[in-house]
């Protein structure tokens, strides 16, 4: 059987491999193809693109756009963008310019309300060549002793419903998913099992999502079976993935955790515009 993982972030985003090392470690646990989907940004896809060819890996190029619904926050998944066009990279930029000013938002809470000194600097040696996520700024916490791993973080801290919390001021479901339209990608619906409200599900499939990803690690069974209805019902594409960040079990990233048969792939595929 060839199997997939279409949901994988690398340091472009808030993943701590590098999309090479993503590929590498995708190959030797004999996946067929995976896709990068990094949080607003394509600047992984080049490398991975360039390190599958090398080895022998099919990289599907993805993205995964944050958005919010109310207090809800929905992410969306594009496959297949024609992200090369300057105008999508220019507004994935004020995507990423708005995520930092959201960093330094929240900078300011940690230290109004517990004291903590963290500045922009510090977490921009972090997050590298990224736009900041609050697991950087989780790892942040860890380094400075303030907290033991990211669980805690996001628990104490930095978490939806926490003090030092700040929402994204960003894309709606419908801009996001006009926007890999736009460009000629694919819009799926993220891990709808972690919104919080599956009745948001039927509001997505009317602003014309073309799939949801049904198979994800932290779905029930029950969330499983519901979602294949509701795609068979609607005539959504299914796809699925790991959302590999940092997890690693017996010294080998959880890459595959979530593996999808690749007929999956093959009808995502046939679903392309370019
Ligand atoms: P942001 O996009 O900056 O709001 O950060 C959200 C990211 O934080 C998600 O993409 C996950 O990678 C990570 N995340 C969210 N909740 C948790 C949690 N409870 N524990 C660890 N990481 C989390
Ligand atoms: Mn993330
Ligand atoms: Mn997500
Ligand atoms: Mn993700």
């Amino acid at each position: 059987m060839k199997y997939a993982d279409l949901h994988i972030h690398t340091t472009a985003s808030d993943g701590i491999l590098d999309p090479r090392e993503v590929v590498a470690w995708a190959k030797k646990i004999s996946l067929t193809a995976i896709s990068i989907t990094d949080h607003d940004t394509t600047c992984g896809l080049n490398d991975a693109i360039d390190e599958g060819d090398r080895i022998g890996l099919e990289i599907i190029p993805g993205i995964e756009l944050g958005t919010y619904a109310n207090d809800y926050e929905i992410h969306i998944l594009g496959y297949f963008i024609d992200y090369n066009q300057p105008q999508f990279q220019k507004e994935l930029e004020l995507l990423r310019v708005e995520r930092n000013s959201r960093a330094q938002k929240m900078i300011l809470k940690l230290k109004d309300i517990y004291g903590i000194n963290l500045d922009m600097d510090y977490l921009k040696s972090i997050a590298g060549n990224a736009a900041i996520s609050r697991p950087h700024i989780g790892r942040a916490l860890i380094e400075l002793g303030i907290v033991t791993d990211l669980h805690e973080a996001f628990d104490i801290y930095i978490g939806n419903k926490c003090p030092a919390y700040v929402p994204r001021s960003t894309l709606s479901p419908k801009e996001g998913i006009e926007l890999i339209e736009e460009y000629g990608g694919i819009p799926i619906l993220a891990h709808p099992g972690l919104i919080g409200n599956m009745d948001i599900v039927e509001q997505i499939i009317q602003m014309g999502i073309e799939g949801i990803e049904v198979f994800y690690p932290q779905h029930t069974a029950h969330q499983v079976g519901t979602l294949i209805d509701i795609c068979h019902r609607n005539q959504l594409l299914m796809t699925g993935g790991s959302d590999f960040h940092d997890e690693f079990i017996n010294n080998i990233p959880a890459i595959g955790k979530q593996k999808l048969p690749y007929t999956y792939v093959e009808f995502l595929k046939k679903s392309r515009k370019s």
